[in-house]
């Protein structure tokens, strides 16, 4: 494997992040309490910084399905009786609980991630708000009015909870995609099981940890281990009503067709590769500040980063050195070396190998790196900030998710092809535009085939507005009452009044 010559250097941090009392208890969470933690299969948690090993955590089997299924099961009914005011209060609860205890998943969460303190901060602060929108936005829900809609018959609509729902989660952001199930499912009135990814898997079990009290027993469950034993499992269960997955598109796939036997409703926010569209109008040096974060951010392990530049050609060598130096400029380093760092390790050994292999792939293909370009050495999963220029079109490195912190350049020369081939994708969660023109931003927004388009951003997201993909990203929403929608049914109620 190549290392780059003109190599960042990683800043160390000389003390730990966490010590064992942070650690959650040993065990998947069900009914109110940790148990089944003795099993003798466990998996190991690792600090992608370090490669130390942070903790172990029990590996899941149909059995611990099945007693979190049960004990779902069996809350589901009074939970989805509650007034909405009482359930209102139990999020408002837990958003103050984490608020409270913020602290100690920033360093979980970075520990066990490798991403940047600033950026752990970031998904704590989103996760609290993502609690208190549901908190509120469940006592705020409408639908269409009651009333006669055929002659003598009154119409009344009744939104319902689902029942139990299965969540899945990734390993980039453990706590906040947790969130962004657990929130408005519950908020819903729904009873949830979730299974963390196996490699991230602390911060979840801390949340419940922390929250255990606040809810009733069975309402959250968490239970750990292979996507292919429990997350298959919470799929296949005839009595999950529901399965909501945020992962791979591979995995994506795995769960439709999982879920097909029992029918069960799917929600899935999967990949992307989002285009980046810069006409000659934007400012250059703007536009290329602004995309070190929203590539780089995270380590660029986020599924709508800025990771796919298209530059007009008359702009291409300015628009290139902007970004070269920004991304030179990035500082790279263990989660608590300092809070300006922006770069950490990726998340695993296996994932290191499968970014540097497309970095070594595209250096075969002719591909130039103007910036970073290699693996970074010594301990730790560290990659070097990469600008990929020269890149042809179809080109490997531009169509395939990466997933790390790489960006690649390609050009285009009229708006018509920049639209044809930002949309050349089977992917469609984000996209942004940048551009100086009002009708150019709008007209090009409009065309561009994804979930979320920025004009002149990218990655700021809110709670009030919704989050979710098209085509190959996947379908359902997360965020925003949108997703209180998808975790709710409705019913129709008719009456019929006739003397
Ligand atoms: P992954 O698909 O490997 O794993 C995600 C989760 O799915 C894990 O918990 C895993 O155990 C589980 N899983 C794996 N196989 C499964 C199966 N057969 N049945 C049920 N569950 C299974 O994804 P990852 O590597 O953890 O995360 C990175 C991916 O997630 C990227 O593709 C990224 O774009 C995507 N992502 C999307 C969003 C979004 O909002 N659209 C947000 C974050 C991440």
């Amino acid at each position: 494997m190549t290392t780059t010559q003109n190599r960042p250097t990683v800043r160390r941090s000389e003390t730990s992040l966490i010590t064992a009392a942070d650690l959650p208890p040993h065990g998947h969470f069900v009914n109110g309490t940790f148990q089944g933690g003795q099993e003798a299969e466990a998996f190991d948690i690792v600090d992608p910084a370090t490669e130390a090993l942070i903790a172990r955590v029990p590996n899941g089997a149909a059995a611990d399905v099945e007693n979190a299924v049960q004990a779902a099961l069996a809350a589901k009914a009074a939970w989805g009786r509650l007034l909405p005011k009482a359930r209102s209060e139990v999020l408002h609860a837990i958003a103050d609980r984490i608020a409270e205890n913020a602290e100690v998943l920033v360093r979980l969460e970075a520990a066990n991630t490798g991403k940047p303190i600033s950026a752990a901060r970031d998904d704590v602060d989103g996760t609290v708000d993502t609690f208190r929108f549901m908190a509120g936005a469940l006592r705020a829900t409408t639908s269409m009015a009651a009333g006669n809609y055929a002659e003598d018959h009154l119409s009344l609509i009744l939104r319902e909870p689902l029942g139990v729902v299965g969540v899945v989660t990734p390993w980039n952001y453990p706590l906040l995609m947790a969130a962004w199930k657990l929130a408005p499912i519950l908020a819903a009135g729904n009873t949830v099981v979730i299974k963390p990814s196996e490699q991230t898997p602390l911060s979840t079990l801390k949340l419940a940890e922390l929250i255990a009290d606040l809810i009733p027993a069975g309402v959250l469950n968490v239970v750990t281990g292979l996507g292919p034993v429990v997350g298959a499992g919470l799929t296949a269960h005839p009595d999950v009503d529901m399965i909501a997955l945020t992962g791979s598109v591979n995995s994506g796939k795995a769960v439709a067709r999982g879920a097909a036997e029992s029918l069960k409703r799917v929600h899935l926010e999967l990949g992307g590769k989002a285009p980046v569209v810069v006409f000659e109008d934007a400012d250059l040096a703007e536009t290329a500040a602004a995309l070190r974060v929203a590539s780089f951010y995270n380590t660029g392990q986020e599924c709508g980063a800025a990771c796919r530049i298209l530059v007009q050609e008359s702009v291409a060598e300015e628009f290139i050195g902007h970004l070269t130096r920004e991304v030179e400029a990035i500082v790279v380093g263990d989660p608590g070396a300092g809070e300006d760092v922006e770069v950490g390790p990726v998340v695993s050994k296996a994932h290191f190998d499968r970014v540097a292999g497309f970095l070594e792939r595209a250096a075969a293909d002719g591909v130039r790196a103007a910036a970073g370009g290699a693996v970074l050495e010594g301990s730790g999963y560290f990659v070097a900030p990469t600008v990929l220029v020269d890149v042809p079109e179809g080109a490997e490195c531009a169509r395939e998710e990466i997933f790390g912190p790489v960006v690649t350049v390609e050009t285009f020369a009229t708006e018509e092809e920049a639209v044809r081939r930002a949309n050349d994708t089977r992917l469609g969660l984000a996209a942004s535009v940048w551009t100086e023109s009002g009708r150019r931003g709008h007209d090009v927004a409009a065309r561009l085939d994804a979930g979320t388009v920025w004009v002149n951003a990218h990655l700021v997201l809110a709670n009030e507005v919704p989050w979710g993909g098209f085509k190959g990203s996947g379908y359902g929403r997360d965020l925003s009452i949108y997703a209180l929608d998808d975790y709710s049914r409705t019913k129709h109620v008719m009456h019929n009044h006739a003397r």
